[in-house]
């Protein structure tokens, strides 16, 4: 049997707008068909806790899953707004396409502009909109006037909001009713949408091959092996490759790849690996610079960066901070000081908030949009950030 594909989407929009119901009634009607298990309203809303990548920030998600006939779906939903803003600043779920919920009778409200904000900065990729509540409101122009908002506000924000998928619906209905097609339609116009307007996601071992250094070695006789994990993509013996941050760029050539003991003919994303360079001293290279494919990633000292504050509950700071403040930053595998600059009317942070800042290193680190950190003080995570811009 071919696998099928698999995507991760979640619902994103104003609260009550219809997200928890959808994600039921999506649910309800593929179970009908034996693509998924079906699930209670209170079931989804209770959700569960993940932990983002530094195993620092608890975010209260309900992760349900089903399938269409081409793919596997992983779906999030999150109970609260707050949720919803460290979910995606932290990526502990990340989307490859959003369905963005407006209900027909408010229209797009100031958390659905939020979370269009945010999706176009941590870089989901696409997006369909549910205009959710349709029962509730006979006047067709009303509906074309919701409709419209939402493509303007998409088009604001970065989206193609003039060609995406608007399906017009009933959540509650579908859910209801998951075996009458006049209730169901709404939930396969919408799962159709998903399988054709979020292509096949890109997956790890396809993208440029990175390693970010863990540990540095001096083996008699053979040379400078570096160990890590490889994010992304395959590394072969033979390979050019670029040690990149901290210092000036290195380039010179892996020339062998081993893991336990055992040489490797291609080591790929996700494996625990040594890379034995060629003409590299110990002293040339160490933890928290990266491994590259050559010319797929900067080392870069300024960006943008979209960060969230841990409250004290969180393990955060007890008190604000202003303009100028200098904790360090965690890439990866290592800390880095630098400067953090608020943007915009933003005169403070307090902890719970998320914020634009931009940030100036001391030293460079290789970066990019959509690239993750840890903000922290003396070892302890204060807070947690993403890429959005660099320069
Ligand atoms: P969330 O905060 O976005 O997750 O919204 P919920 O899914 O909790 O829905 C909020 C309220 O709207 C609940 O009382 C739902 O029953 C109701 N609701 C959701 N979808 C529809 C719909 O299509 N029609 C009607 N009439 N009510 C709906
Ligand atoms: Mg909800």
């Amino acid at each position: 049997m071919v696998q099928k594909v698999h995507v991760n989407v979640g619902t994103i929009g104003h609260i009550d707008h219809g997200k928890t119901t959808l994600t039921a009634a999506i649910l309800a009607v593929q179970a009908c068909r034996g693509m998924a298990q079906a699930k209670s309203y209170a079931d989804v809303s209770k959700g569960g806790t993940v932990r983002d990548e530094t195993k620092t920030v608890t975010i209260i998600t309900s992760h349900v899953e089903y399938e269409t006939e081409r793919r596997h779906y992983a779906h999030v939903d999150c109970p609260g707004h707050a949720d919803y803003i460290k979910n995606m600043i932290t990526g502990a779920a990340q989307m490859d396409g959003a369905i963005l919920l407006t209900s027909a009778v408010d229209g797009p409200m100031p958390q659905t502009r939020e979370h269009i904000l945010l999706a176009r900065q941590v870089g989901v990729p696409h997006i369909v909109v549910f205009v959710n509540k349709c029962d509730l409101v006979d006047d067709p122009d009303i509906i074309d006037l919701v409709e419209m908002e939402a493509r303007d506000l998409l088009t604001k924000y970065g989206y193609k909001g003039s060609q995406v998928t608007v399906i017009r619906g009933n959540a509650k209905g579908a859910l209801e009713h998951p075996d009458d097609p006049q209730f169901s339609g709404c939930i396969e116009e919408l799962l159709a949408a998903l399988d054709t307007e979020i292509p096949d996601p890109y997956r790890d071992v396809d993208k440029p091959f990175l390693l970010a250094i863990e540990g540095v070695h001096q083996i008699e006789g053979r040379g400078t092996v570096v160990t890590g994990r490889i994010e992304q993509g395959l590394v072969r013996a033979g390979d050019d490759v670029e040690i990149l941050g901290l210092a000036e760029p290195i380039r010179t050539v892996c020339t062998s790849v081993e893991a336990f003991r055992q040489v490797l003919d291609v080591g790929s994303a996700g494996q625990n690996v040594g890379l034995l360079l060629r003409r590299v001293k110990q002293d040339q290279v160490c933890r928290g610079q990266v491994i590259a494919a050559p010319g797929s990633i900067l080392p870069r000292r300024k960006f943008q960066a979209e960060i969230y504050a841990l409250t004290k509950e969180e393990g955060g700071r007890h008190s604000p901070f202003f303009n100028g403040y200098r904790p360090q930053f965690y890439f990866r595998t290592t800390d880095v000081t630098g400067d953090t600059k608020l943007v915009g009317k933003t005169e403070m942070v307090l902890p719970g908030d998320s914020v634009s800042v931009r940030i100036g290193l001391d030293k460079p680190v290789a970066l990019e949009p959509g690239t993750r950190f840890a903000i922290r003080e003396g070892g302890r995570t204060v807070g947690s950030g993403v890429v959005t811009e660099v320069d």
